[in-house]
C-alpha cells in the first residue's frame, strides 16, 4: 500500500497552504465577528480554480481528484471552517451533483460561470417537518405544461445568502414515496422563489444558511435534473461525497486546534514554567494528535476509494462520523489546555468550539451516519434495517 501523495498532490497542497496563509488566515476573524459570507475570498478562491475544483477544464475547471479536494478542503479549514464549508456546499453538493446528473444543456449553461465564481450554488433538501427523515419532504412541484410550480419552504440552505443556482429538492409524485421526490436547478431571480430569513448560529457565522420559500414558482421543465423520481437516490450520492468532504474538514480544523493549543502550552507560564512541561496538558496533545492521524487515514482511504471508483458510502460515513465527534473533542480540549483564554473571542480555539459543533449536525447527524455504517454492515448478511 502506497500513502504517498503523488507529484501533483504535493503541489497543490503547497499551493493551498500558501493560498490559505496569505489569503483566508488573515480574514478568518473578520468573517466570523461580523457574521459575513467570505466574499472578499470566493473572487481569489475562483482565481485559483477553487471554485471549479471537481469540474472539468472544458467547464473551466481545474478537476481535482478527490484526495488533492480533500486536502484543498483540509487546508481551508486550518484557517477557517465557515469558509471551507461555502466552498465545499459550492462544489461537492451543487456544481458536481449538476456535472454528474446535468444535461448538455444544464451543464454547459451552469457549470463555468460556476467555476468562475460569478454564480454560487446552494442545496436545499431540508425542510422543517424534513430533517433527517429527508424522504418526509412536503415541498411538492407539478408539472404544467413546459414548467413545474414548485410551493413549499427549505430550511438551512447553506450559502443561501449569496447563492444563484439551487438545487432544490421536491415531490412530483406523493404515492410514490422516496421514488416521489425529484431533483430541480431553480435560479435565484425565479418569479415565486424567496430567501427568506438568516439563520443565527452558534458558529460557522460566515456561512449562510436560509430559508427558502416556493410560492407557486415556476421553473422551467429543462431545469428538472435527472429523471423525475430520481431526486433522493441524486441527493444522497451527493451527501457520500459532501460527506467525505465534511471529514477533511474535521481533519483540518482539529488540526488548527491542536497547533493553536501546542503554541500556547509553550507560551503560557504557571508555577515557574511552560504549562506544555506538564504531564496533564502533554496528555490532551498526544491524544489529540494521536486522533488526528488516525482521521487523516480514515479520510485518505475513503478519496481513494472515491477515486478508483470504488463504493465508499460506508467509509464516508465512518470518516465524517468519527471526524466530526473528533474535531469536537479536539476543541475542546484544546480549549481546556488554553484556560480562561480559550474562553475569550481573542483566541481562535473559541470560534473553532463553536464552529466544530455543527459539523456532527450537519449533512447527517452523528446518529444518522451510524445507520448508514450499521445498515451497511447488515446488509452483507442479508438484514435490511430503517432508520
Ligand atoms: C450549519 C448547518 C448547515 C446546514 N446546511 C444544510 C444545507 O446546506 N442544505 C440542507 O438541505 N440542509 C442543511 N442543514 C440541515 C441538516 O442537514 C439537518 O440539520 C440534519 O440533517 C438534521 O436534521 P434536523 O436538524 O431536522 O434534526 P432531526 O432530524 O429532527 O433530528 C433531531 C435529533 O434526532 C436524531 N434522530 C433523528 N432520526 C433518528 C433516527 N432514525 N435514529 C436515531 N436518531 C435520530 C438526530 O440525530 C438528532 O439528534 C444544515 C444544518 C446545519 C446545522
Amino acid at each position: 500500500m502506497d500513502f504517498a501523495l503523488n507529484e501533483e498532490q504535493r503541489m497543490f497542497h503547497k499551493m493551498f497552504r500558501d493560498f490559505v496563509t496569505n489569503e483566508v488566515a488573515p480574514l478568518a476573524e473578520e468573517i466570523d465577528h461580523e457574521e459575513k459570507p467570505p466574499l472578499k475570498l470566493l473572487p481569489k478562491a475562483a482565481m485559483q480554480g477553487f471554485l471549479g475544483a471537481l469540474l472539468p477544464e472544458e467547464f473551466e475547471g481545474v478537476d481535482l481528484d478527490a484526495i488533492s479536494y480533500c486536502l484543498l478542503l483540509e487546508e481551508l479549514a486550518r484557517a477557517c471552517t465557515s469558509t471551507a464549508m461555502t466552498i465545499s456546499v459550492h462544489n461537492g453538493l451543487v456544481s458536481k451533483t449538476i456535472l454528474d446528473n446535468g444535461t448538455d444543456e444544464q451543464k454547459g449553461k451552469y457549470l463555468e460561470t460556476m467555476a468562475l465564481g460569478e454564480k454560487i450554488g446552494s442545496f436545499a433538501l431540508t425542510e422543517p417537518a424534513a430533517g433527517s427523515d429527508a424522504a418526509a419532504l412536503e415541498t411538492r412541484a407539478r408539472r404544467n405544461g413546459e414548467d413545474y410550480i414548485l410551493d413549499g419552504c427549505k430550511t438551512w440552505a447553506s450559502n443561501g445568502e449569496i447563492a444563484d443556482i439551487f438545487l432544490v429538492f421536491a415531490v412530483t409524485d406523493p404515492e410514490a414515496g422516496a421514488k416521489g421526490i425529484s431533483a430541480f436547478i431553480v435560479e435565484r431571480h425565479t418569479p415565486g422563489f424567496k430567501v427568506g430569513y438568516r439563520e443565527p448560529t452558534l458558529g460557522l457565522r460566515g456561512l449562510t444558511c436560509n430559508t427558502l420559500y416556493l410560492d407557486d414558482c415556476r421553473v422551467p421543465a429543462e431545469n428538472l435534473l435527472g429523471q423525475e423520481g430520481e431526486g433522493l437516490k441524486i441527493a444522497l450520492k451527493a451527501l457520500d461525497f459532501s460527506r467525505l468532504s465534511l471529514s477533511a474538514i474535521c481533519l483540518g480544523g482539529a488540526q488548527a486546534a491542536l497547533e493553536a493549543g501546542v503554541q500556547f502550552a509553550i507560551e503560557r507560564e504557571q508555577f515557574g514554567g511552560p504549562i506544555a512541561l506538564k504531564q496533564a496538558i502533554q496528555n490532551f496533545i498526544a491524544d489529540t494528535a494521536a486522533e488526528i492521524e488516525a482521521l487523516r487515514y480514515l479520510v485518505y482511504h475513503a478519496a481513494w476509494l472515491a477515486d478508483q471508483g470504488e463504493p465508499y458510502t460506508r467509509d464516508a460515513s465512518i470518516a465524517k462520523l468519527i471526524g466530526s465527534e473528533m474535531a469536537m473533542r479536539a476543541a475542546n480540549k484544546m480549549l481546556q489546555v488554553h484556560g480562561g483564554f480559550g474562553y475569550m473571542k481573542e483566541y481562535a480555539i473559541e470560534r473553532m468550539y463553536r464552529d466544530f459543533r455543527a459539523l456532527r449536525i450537519m449533512e447527517g447527524t452523528s446518529e444518522i451516519q451510524r445507520f448508514v455504517i450499521a445498515r451497511d454492515i447488515l446488509k452483507e448478511k442479508g438484514l435490511a434495517i430503517n432508520p
